[in-house]
């Protein structure tokens, strides 16, 4: 295989999704410990300091690991592994949903105590528009958790996935002696207290051996039979059906104690996908091809207070990077030199000499690039399914310096292109409203309009139930929409027209009412 299609094939891109406090920043760094990105766990920065008081603080700690970590890149048994971090605070899930569409799979981790929770239904809702390969991971065996077969029934019946147990437990909580791997026969011992480093791998081989009869003792009969009974009772793992999204392997372990982490690590480099195709509007495009192209799907501020710069993590979907290489920028139409992506090592931003399909970079965004932007080497590709959603919250943003309008304005609609929040300008008044999918999000704009663009900005309740994106084929129905519709209609941050309903009932009526114009609650980029 030549250089660049090996390359590619060694990468191996995901995300954790799971409920908050399941353990996905636990395993994360238990992961980066694996992969020799850290060299002692607790380097990761927890997000629940002492002083975390309010939201905000909540927040701003978020983001403090985000900067560290946005993405994190090791190598791992000939792999290349790509793990994007996503933000665990619901308010910022809309961020969550499209760095889901950069990744080739996903780890589900679920925390054993309390099984599938809410969050990770919604998560893996989204996972399934693209039928996302889902590794799952079933955490804190360390506890007391639920019964694992019960467990297994709930990922398929919530969930609608088949479960595939790789290993099963070996009783739990003060108990827990470790995993028994069902294909390859081999336990893999538990030692408490070695959270912090990578611990030997203890192995008996084969649990038909006298030092599996020691180990279990007593209780060995009873696991050899519920052994059979898991193995009669469950799917068998399938290549095809893990690929195509509809089986996911299990995995047991706790993630505080290091432990059954390594063994998920060792089968997901083998068996999770590399670098899968993408659709764009003119053709599917194959990630060996040789010529660069990617999309951007999410744009980050204050990546670093020094630079006071915005980051648009690009996702490349075929060929490769070079630094100083030219690149279209389909959108704008034009040709631009970059030199300067970049990408974070240890909380440090570091140049990217090259990079290949599969891996994530970072461009400097002054204000032209957007969520959703295609990238190539020249040719006029837009890459599809980069979703926007409709806001739930809505508030009028008012100044407490009506001098000031232009930063308002200019600092609302940067703060849009990122993406976390949407702003609508009414056709018919001067104000400004700004939609959100998360309370936390109105703090969020307020703090960094005053932070970044020194403005003083309020809010004031408004009457919008919520938004949706008017299209309409017949340029005709259109025109006469606007003007009779004018009262409730806005432009948003990037230019389309809105539809802000004052109440449902509205919403419903108006859909009766023009059955040729469209109300949709997504929009892609
Ligand atoms: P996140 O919100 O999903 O990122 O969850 P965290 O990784 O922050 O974990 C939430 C809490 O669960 C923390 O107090 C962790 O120490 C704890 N935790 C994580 N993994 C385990 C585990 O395997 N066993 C036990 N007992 N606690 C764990």
């Amino acid at each position: 295989m030549p250089e660049l299609s090996k390359a590619i094939a060694a990468r191996r891109t995901f995300a954790i999704i799971s409920h908050p406090d399941a353990g996905k920043t636990t395993i994360t760094e238990k992961l980066l410990l694996l992969g020799n990105a850290i060299q002692v766990a607790g380097s990761v920065k927890g997000k629940r300091g002492p002083h975390a008081t309010s939201d905000w603080m909540t927040m701003e700690q978020e983001r403090g690991i985000s900067v560290t970590s946005s993405v994190m890149q090791f190598p791992y048994r000939g792999r290349v592994v790509n793990l994007l971090d996503t933000p665990g605070h619901e308010d910022f899930s809309e961020d969550t949903y499209r760095t889901l569409t950069a990744v080739d799979s996903a780890l589900m981790v679920i925390d054993g105590a309390k099984g599938v929770e809410e969050r990770t239904i919604k998560l893996m809702n989204v996972c399934r528009l693209r039928d996302t390969p889902i590794f799952s991971f079933v955490n804190k065996m360390d506890r007391d958790i639920r019964d694992p077969i019960e467990l297994l029934d709930e990922i398929e019946q919530v969930l609608a996935i088949q479960g595939a147990p790789i290993n099963w437990p070996i009783d739990m909580g003060r108990d827990f002696k470790g995993v028994y791997n069902l294909y390859t026969d081999v336990i893999h011992q538990y030692t408490p207290g070695m959270g912090a480093v990578l611990a030997d791998d203890r192995r008996i081989e084969g649990l038909a051996s006298d030092a599996a009869r020691a180990l279990l003792g007593d209780d060995y009969d009873d696991f050899l039979e519920e052994v059979e009974l898991v193995r009669g009772a469950s799917h068998q793992f399938d290549t095809d059906a893990f690929l195509a999204g509809k089986l996911s392997p299990v995995f047991f372990g706790t993630a505080l104690g290091n432990f059954g982490v390594r063994e998920m690590l060792d089968d997901f480099v083998q068996w999770a996908p590399p670098p899968l195709g993408r659709e764009a509007e003119q053709r599917d495009v194959s990630a060996a091809e040789p010529a660069f192209s990617g999309f951007v799907f999410k744009i980050q501020a204050n990546m670093d207070p020094r630079h006071r710069d915005r980051i648009a993590f690009l996702r490349i979907c075929s060929g490769q990077y070079d630094k100083g290489m030219k690149m279209r920028h389909v959108r704008l139409g034009k040709e631009v030199r970059i030199a300067d992506a970049v990408t974070f090592k240890a909380g440090e931003r570091v140049l990217v000499e090259e990079a290949v399909a599969g891996d994530i970079i970072g461009l400097h965004n002054h204000g032209t690039i957007q969520i959703g932007d295609t990238f190539t080497e020249g040719e006029a590709l837009q890459f599809t399914g980069i979703p926007h959603f409709a806001p739930e919250l809505f508030r009028r943003i008012r100044l407490r310096d009506p001098m000031k309008s232009k930063q308002l304005q200019k600092g609302l609609q940067q703060l849009s292109e990122e993406g976390s929040t949407q702003v609508f300008a009414p056709l018919n008044s001067s104000d400004l409203v700004v939609g959100a999918v998360g309370q936390l999000q109105f703090d969020v704009v307020t703090y960094r309009l005053a932070d970044e663009y020194k403005v003083e900005a309020l809010y004031e309740p408004v009457n919008v139930y919520t938004a949706r994106w008017v299209y309409c084929e017949d340029a005709r129905k259109l025109e006469e929409f606007r003007k009779k519709a004018a009262d409730q209609l806005s432009i948003d941050g990037g230019g389309h027209l809105t539809y802000l309903a004052p109440t449902r009932v509205n919403l419903a009526v108006m859909e009766e009412r023009w059955p040729d114009i469209q109300f949709r609650a997504t929009r892609e980029h």
